[in-house]
């Protein structure tokens, strides 16, 4: 079989594996280093997967309160408040051009895993660490407002008091994911130092004289390349692949497959005026007003359709491509966070038009986030690790995805 696989030495090219924001990302900022690279997804088209169907939420660690190590909250605002500024050097649009929703409000349900005094104390461990990054970094992204605990009068406008018993507004916003991919994509195909390999599935990796030996598969048959350096930026198949070439984590990674659902309204925009909210701590989900008729609606214990503790997703997804009932998430995911926010009901006449799509997410633990001792209540041990020339990047989140992708690219120069 593998007298057949032709075999070309890609000189001095890095490979970077992966498509989506991360691989991306780091694929323009070797190209703009001056650096010949191939870019491989088995998309067919880039920013397809994760990085198209996500909340897009920057993240500034509040959704993090049962994190007890603690340094989560420091990884998402050192994310969230380089992603845009980031994007921008890498695009050149101004950050002020990218669109960002409504702020998010967050909700502590009365049966959530922490009070609200607790959920209160973490938000203004939040806020400091925001004003510490602050004052250590210089940023233009704009500083965010430190929350703010709504008196009873006003929560009760937006969430239903049966279910939830406090609520707090912050300074977080989603961004648009689908503005995004448009953006990078056009970048991507518009540099010439990068060769996009699209609708190519990567195989196999291995150690080879002056680098790494990749196999990769395309309609037209298998190819195994050389590249002198490798980033991995795989997502839900970077462990498969680190453990190739002899890279083993030691630890369990929860690759769950959760759905996104989304609902493009423009003749909504007015209509719909519930702010972005977040439900928390526990099994619960979120609302993002984009403030332009686009929203996004996810409900856990729905939108959540299969994990896997196994490195090898594919029997995951592909079990998911089989069963997944668009209609019946759609429906099943507006009826519940209709009971905690009543005034999402004016989107019930457009449940037709609701779109369901979805990605992996892939965080170390072992348990699902119900559990209070679950590894997915932290996301800090995050960022890309190089192995020679072969660097592996745990992208976090998708608000981590730019700062990572820029040190993904220069550990692998490093080389
Ligand atoms: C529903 C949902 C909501 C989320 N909400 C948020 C949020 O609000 N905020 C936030 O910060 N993060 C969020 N995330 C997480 C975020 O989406 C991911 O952390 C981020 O997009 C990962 O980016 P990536 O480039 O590493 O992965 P991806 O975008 O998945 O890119 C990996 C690419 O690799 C390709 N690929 C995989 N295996 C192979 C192979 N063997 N051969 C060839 N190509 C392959 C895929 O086609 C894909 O294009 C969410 C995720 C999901 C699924």
């Amino acid at each position: 079989m593998l007298d057949r696989v032709s075999r070309t030495d890609r000189g001095g090219r890095v490979a970077v594996l992966g498509a989506g924001i991360a691989g991306c990302i780091t694929a323009l900022e070797l190209a703009r280093q001056g650096h010949d690279v191939d870019l491989i997804d088995n998309g067919k088209i880039p920013m397809s997967q994760a990085s198209l169907h996500n909340e897009g939420k920057l993240h500034l660690g509040y959704v993090y309160a049962a994190d007890k190590s603690g340094p989560t909250c420091e990884r998402m605002i050192e994310g969230a408040l380089s992603f845009l500024p980031i994007l921008s050097q890498i695009t050149g649009v101004p950050a002020s051009s990218f669109a960002q929703s409504k702020p998010f409000l967050y909700g502590v349900p009365r049966d959530s895993q922490m009070s609200p005094d607790e959920i209160a104390a973490h938000f203004s461990r939040v806020d400091t660490a925001i004003a510490k990054f602050e004052r250590e970094h210089e940023t233009d992204a704009g500083t965010p407002a430190p929350h703010r605990r709504l008196t009873g009068n006003e929560y009760r406008q937006w969430f239903d008091p049966r279910l939830v018993g406090a609520a707090f507004a912050t300074d977080e916003r989603s961004v648009d994911t689908v503005g995004i991919a448009n953006l990078v994509s056009a970048c991507i195909y518009a540099e010439p130092r990068i060769e996009l390999r699209l609708g190519t599935t990567v195989e196999t990796a291995e150690a080879a004289p002056g680098g790494w030996d990749i196999t990769c598969r395309a309609a037209s048959g298998a190819e195994r390349l050389r590249y002198a350096g490798v980033v991995n930026a795989l997502w839900g198949d970077r462990l498969r692949l680190d453990s190739e070439i002899g890279v083993h984590s030691g630890r369990t990674c929860l690759l769950r497959y959760k759905a996104s659902v989304t609902l493009d309204a423009p003749g909504m925009a007015s209509t719909v005026n519930t702010p972005s909210a977040t439900l928390m701590v526990g099994s619960y989900g979120d609302f993002v007003n984009h403030g332009d008729g686009r929203f996004y609606l996810s409900w856990y214990p729905v939108c959540k359709l299969a994990e896997t503790s196994d490195i090898n997703p594919r029997p995951m997804l592909e079990m998911v491509t089989r069963e997944m009932d668009r209609e019946a998430i759609a429906s099943a995911t507006l009826e519940a966070l209709l009971r905690y926010l009543p005034s999402l009901s004016r989107l019930t006449p457009a449940l037709d038009r609701i779109r369901v799509g979805g990605g992996v997410i892939a965080a170390w633990g072992e348990t699902d986030i119900d559990d209070p001792e679950s590894g997915l209540h932290e996301r800090h041990e995050i960022g890309p690790t190089r192995h020679g020339s072969w660097v592996t990047l745990d992208t976090g989140k998708y608000c981590t995805a730019p700062l990572y992708a820029l040190r993904a690219a220069n550990l692998v120069l490093e080389a």
